[in-house]
């Protein structure tokens, strides 16, 4: 098995000298504890399908019972929690936190949404995801617990999503094995990405939401707003940022860890690298370009709509290419230009990759 993280080591040290011995439970961060299963010949899995594979055979414990009581030791004293509007720079539609608040939320969206997560789980606008990333990342809700109800209810749905829990335990095994991707890149390209203060004004305008590329724009600020985002916009942007803008996975990693309510830095940066293409994806050079995601996932303009109210009375898909209106219904609206040519970014990537 991996070697334990330094921050257990830190706890483990900062309570034996106080003569507290700290136990570590087995898989209670992930369905399977990373180094659980390996391939032969390696302390990791490299690759997401053999991973599943292996990982699906796994027979999971039982989730344990709450314990009746909690005996918190003399002396720790609680502090009040501030309340969310005092604290500045936060994100204003965060969902409510706590076991409870995800709980409930499980119930409800394994009867309704469940069911229909495989064909609905990439819709922008349908919004058909589960949204317990936070509950899983901050211990609200068990991983082993919502493996084994989904398996319960089972059907396709329930497959697609337990597929999806299962990226969560793949990235940990990674960066157990691995601890340094966390900053470098797990496989080099050996890109030289553009210099950061070069690219400052297309960072920005990323960051806030103003490219001129209405679905990156929609997502950047559902970003803002929610502190989360729908996994097919995190792809797009990132490969937006990453490929087309050619900005260093770790500018967009950090702005990402800023803002999420469920991010963590396995799974923001195993999957910023994997979108890279200096991670575990097995097709590193693609390249999503954001008007095929736009039309393919966002068909009828409504998610770009609902994050970007300048383009609010473009209707249909015209919304997703604002600069072919014309010269007038342009002049009507406060939206930027592109901040870079589509074919121009492309060639810059591959040119750096070495591909053209
Ligand atoms: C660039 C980028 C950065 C990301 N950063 C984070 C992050 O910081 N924290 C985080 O939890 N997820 C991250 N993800 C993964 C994924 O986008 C979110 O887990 C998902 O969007 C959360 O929404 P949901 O709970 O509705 O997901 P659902 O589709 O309902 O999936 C259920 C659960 O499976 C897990 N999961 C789904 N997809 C992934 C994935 N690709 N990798 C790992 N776990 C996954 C999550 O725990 C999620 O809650 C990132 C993805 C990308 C492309």
């Amino acid at each position: 098995p991996a070697s334990p993280p330094r921050r257990e080591e830190r706890l483990r040290e900062a309570l034996g000298g106080d003569g507290v011995a700290l136990r570590v439970h087995e898989a209670v961060i992930t369905a399977v504890a990373p180094g659980a299963v390996t391939p032969a010949g390696s302390d990791h899995f490299a690759v997401f399908s053999p991973y599943f594979r292996r990982w699906s055979q796994e027979s999971l414990r039982e989730p344990l019972a709450a314990p009746r009581t909690v005996r918190v030791p003399d002396g720790v004293r609680g502090e009040p929690l501030p309340d969310r509007t005092q604290v500045p720079g936060v994100s204003p539609g965060l969902p409510t936190g706590g076991e409870s608040a995800g709980r409930d939320l499980f119930s409800r969206w394994s009867r309704s949404g469940l069911p229909l997560y495989e064909d609905r789980h990439d819709d922008l606008a349908g919004d058909g995801t589960s949204r317990l990333s936070p509950y899983l990342h901050f211990g609200a809700l068990s991983p082993v617990e919502l493996v084994q109800r989904s398996r319960t209810h089972g059907g396709p749905g329930a497959e697609a999503f337990v597929r999806q829990v299962c990226w969560r335990d793949f990235h940990h095994q990674v960066l157990a094995a691995r601890p340094g991707a966390s900053t470098e890149d797990y496989r080099t390209r050996h890109d030289r990405w553009r210099d950061e203060e070069e690219a400052a004004e297309d960072i920005a305008a990323w960051r806030e939401g103003r490219t001129g590329y209405p679905v990156v724009d929609a997502a950047m600020r559902q970003l803002r707003h929610e502190g989360w985002m729908h996994n097919r916009a995190r792809l797009l942007v990132a490969s937006f940022l990453t490929k087309t803008l050619y900005v260093d996975w770790r500018i967009g990693a950090r702005h990402f860890l800023d803002l999420l309510v469920d991010g963590d830095v396995v799974n923001n940066q195993m999957n910023w690298q994997w979108v890279a293409g200096t991670g575990t994806d097995t097709r590193p050079h693609r390249v999503l370009n954001p008007l095929v995601q736009a039309r393919r996932f966002d068909p009828d303009g409504i998610y770009v709509r609902r994050w970007v109210p300048e383009l609010g009375d473009v209707d249909g898909r015209r919304v997703h290419e604002p600069w072919r209106l014309t010269a007038k219904e342009r002049s009507a609206l406060d939206y930027p230009e592109p901040v870079v040519d589509l074919a121009e970014g492309l060639a810059r990537f591959r040119h750096a990759r070495g591909r053209d």
